[in-house]
């Protein structure tokens, strides 16, 4: 193996591989010519089974997934691999006026969707965005107690009597909206800092979907529901009573 200087002293260029999964032959040609072009190292699934099998087979770095698909569905897909602790980020594809796809899939634990018929720009945009890691990942204590509650953003979880569990995309979140408690936060922010977008002004209801879906899992913990405020015109705020635990 040749290992030149530049390389050790540099993140190395890693080809991000993503798994494409769509029944329509000619979309998923499409989608792989387009992310081939990009330089992404692609694997196609024409349903939900073959997709599991890949995800349990090999790593990647995001995953494109239809939702309408035989055999199984993208919902059941996506739900299985977040049960089976995977975390890849995933970007559902939406038939335009399924408002409750969307809902759904991202309750479901999916990062964004996109709404078919969709601009390649935009996908690929979104994509991009998705693999970027988000600015907020450090090495600051993820650990705080809000009244007898727990929460601990590297485990994914939230426990007072019961535990609840967050997705990867919530505790994000979620550890954003404490780190910055002293401001409300706009969703342009939350877009560029936590889903990792170059551009915050994406048409998207992902970041109110996220919240909304927050909200109803801390109502399971005491005064849970009233953590996250909505700030009209302005975005959101975490205004629980909270300190930093060892
Ligand atoms: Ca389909």
């Amino acid at each position: 193996m040749r290992v030149t200087m530049a390389s050790a002293m540099t993140e190395p260029a890693r080809t991000p591989r993503i798994l494409l999964v769509e029944d329509e032959a000619a979309i998923l040609d499409g989608l792989d010519a387009l992310f081939t072009s990009q330089g992404f190292a692609t694997a196609l699934a024409p349903d939900g089974l073959a997709a599991l099998d890949q995800l349990a087979a090999q790593r990647f770095d995001l995953v494109v997934l239809d939702l309408m698909l035989p055999r199984l569905d993208g919902l059941s897909v996506l739900r299985e691999a977040r049960g089976r602790g995977d975390q890849t980020p995933v970007l559902i594809l939406t038939a335009k006026g399924a408002e409750d796809d969307v809902v759904r899939g991202l309750e479901a634990g999916a990062d964004d969707y996109v709404t078919k018929p969709f601009g390649l720009k935009e996908l690929v945009a979104r994509a991009r965005g998705l693999l970027r890691r988000p600015r907020d990942a450090s090495e600051r204590p993820r650990r705080f107690v809000v009244g007898r509650a727990l929460l601990d953003l590297d485990a994914q979880h939230v426990r007072e009597d019961a535990e609840v569990k967050l997705t990867s995309r919530e505790a994000l979140l979620l550890g954003y909206l404490i780190e910055r408690r002293h401001r409300p936060v706009t969703r342009e922010e939350l877009l560029v800092d936590v889903w990792g977008y170059n551009d915050g002004t994406v048409r998207t209801r992902t970041v109110d979907v996220h919240v909304q879906q927050l909200r109803a899992k801390l109502k399971a913990v005491p005064g849970g529901e009233d953590w996250l405020e909505t700030v009209r015109g302005r975005g959101y705020r975490f205004v629980a009573e909270l300190r930093e635990s060892s």
